[in-house]
């Protein structure tokens, strides 16, 4: 192959065909290297997200919260299901659907937009060439006028617990249980650990977090942190804060992990364990040392504001870039690489990227946390609302949780917002448009809102934030 193309995105994931599908939008003749193939060796384009990560753990997610609605939350409604029971398979089978229709679907969102879709593992050399090893071995070597690393990330192992796959599992393999474990351990209690044990406990697993933080959920608003820790305890899920696993032995069929807590060692026999202890990027071989691109101790590319690298027309955007691991935040990112190579001004605003751990309730945030605020010494104030005083919430019988907005003491100006609680992940959404638009709380106050919406408590929590809320009693009354 000695095509030469004017964009050339290396690897598929949410930030990489992105990016390819807006640089060939405006024009640019465009190649996707990917070097994920299925079994039958066919290319599998959407990275992580679509293939083991957004799309199927929420899928599993909704499945599972359904059993245990359909098992034990419907009585109160008056209905009575009689007889449930779980096909996991089955569930699974669903999940590997809805992972192949969406995975198809970029390819024909590649054909439709003209992007060149190219099998194998790319590696950026000096001058802007791309060598290509495809999965039977052959190597080519492409050229482009600008290249943009998207190589993602790859879960993070430790040496106590080494992955086997069939008894000590990462995220991958935690969409992959065939049958409900009896006693399932997490390691890890951020967004996958808790994602990934809610599932299997809705399912009927007795799951064991294992955590060695001390803090729950310390990127969270404290506040968020300390009502979700509560509901989680309600679920049944069991949180060790503290927990510093030392070990994990597969003995007859079980796992025994071993691990410190201020109060000793301690043991627990599992029938399977989730290592979820974080991401890397995915930096290796995929470029020279001479191509001019560097990286950083952990192997995170350097990238300015504009997710240019330290190589003329070089660019790297989603997972293997500073800022949280997030698909939106990888796609946003690709879309103003795309733009800027076409000579547009585009910039990307970092201060308004949503968070969501998709458990039920749902966690989101945007903007800064109340601690955050406190400890850059900003001057704010805050107002909340809890979903037990919302009638939606309550028809709906969901009505843990609350929403917490932040604002800036003087200017009013929205400058977080906080939600656990049902559909915390669109009511967060609202906000985030609300800060684009540098709106104050006082702005959202005087939104008409649509009765009776779980989206009044974010109208609610706004007025709270001025004293102003109608259906609870204020903290400070102001006029
Ligand atoms: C279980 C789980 C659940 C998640 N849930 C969410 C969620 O709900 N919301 C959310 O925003 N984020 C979620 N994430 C995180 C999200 O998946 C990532 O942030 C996102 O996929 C990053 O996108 P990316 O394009 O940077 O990289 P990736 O999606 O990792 O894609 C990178 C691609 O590059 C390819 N590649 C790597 N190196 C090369 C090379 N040298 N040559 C060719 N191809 C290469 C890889 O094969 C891969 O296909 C979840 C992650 C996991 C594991």
């Amino acid at each position: 192959m000695s095509d030469k193309f004017d964009v050339l995105v290396i690897g598929s994931g949410p930030a990489g065909y992105v990016a390819a599908i807006r640089a060939a939008q405006l024009g640019l003749k465009t190649a996707c290297v990917e070097k994920w193939v299925d079994e039958s060796g066919k290319t599998k384009l959407g990275g992580t997200c679509l293939n083991v990560g957004c799309i199927p753990s929420k899928a599993l997610l909704d499945s599972s919260y359904k059993f245990h609605e359909a098992s034990s939350e419907l009585g109160v409604h008056g209905i009575a299901v009689k007889g449930t029971s779980l096909d996991v398979p089955a569930m699974i089978g669903r999940k590997d659907k809805i992972v192949d229709q969406l995975t198809g679907g970029i390819t024909g969102l590649f054909k439709a937009n003209g992007v060149t879709s190219i099998q194998g593992s790319g590696k950026l050399q000096a001058g802007l060439k791309v060598e290509v090893t495809a999965a039977d071995g052959t190597v080519s070597t492409l050229e482009a006028g600008n290249v943009i690393l998207a190589a993602g990330s790859l879960p993070v192992e430790i040496p106590p617990a080494p992955i086997d796959n069939e008894y000590i599992v990462d995220s991958t393999g935690a969409l992959e249980f065939q049958e409900v474990p009896t006693r399932l351990g997490v390691i890890g209690a951020g967004v996958i650990g808790l994602e990934l044990g809610s599932v299997w406990n809705r399912c009927g697993s007795d799951v064991v977090v294992l955590e060695a933080l001390d803090e729950f959920l310390p990127m969270m608003d404290m506040a968020i942190a300390k009502e979700s820790a509560k509901i989680f305890a309600k679920q049944g899920l069991d949180i060790r804060m503290g927990a510093r696993v030392t070990g994990a032995k597969v003995k007859k069929g079980k796992v025994e992990v071993t691990y410190s807590n201020p109060d000793g060692d301690n043991t627990e026999v599992f029938d399977k364990l989730i290592v979820a202890v974080g991401r890397r990027p995915q930096s290796e071989n995929l470029f020279t040392a001479d191509s001019g691109v560097s990286m950083d101790e952990r192997g995170f590319i350097f990238v300015n504001d504009y997710c240019e690298t330290e190589a003329p027309h070089t660019y790297a955007v989603g997972d293997i870039v500073r800022g949280p691991m997030l698909a939106h935040k990888g796609s946003e990112e690709g879309v103003m690489v795309a733009e800027r190579i076409a000579g547009k001004k585009a910039v990307m605003n970092y201060d308004t990227i949503p968070s969501v751990i998709y458990t039920h309730p749902e966690i989101a945030a945007v903007g800064k946390t109340e601690q955050e605020l406190k400890a850059d010494g900003i001057d704010y104030k805050s107002g909340s609302f809890p979903f037990v005083a919302s009638g939606r919430a309550l028809a709906a019988n969901d009505s843990e949780g609350m929403v917490k907005m932040l604002a800036d003491a003087q200017t009013d100006r929205i400058l977080g917002c906080h939600v656990v609680g049902p559909s915390a992940a669109d009511l967060v959404q609202q906000v985030v448009i609300a800060m684009e638009f540098g709106s104050s709380a006082e702005d959202i106050g005087l939104t008409v809102f649509a009765h009776p919406t779980l989206s009044e408590t974010v109208h609610e929590a706004a007025l709270a934030v001025n004293g102003h809320a109608i259906h609870i009693p204020n903290r400070k009354r102001r006029k």
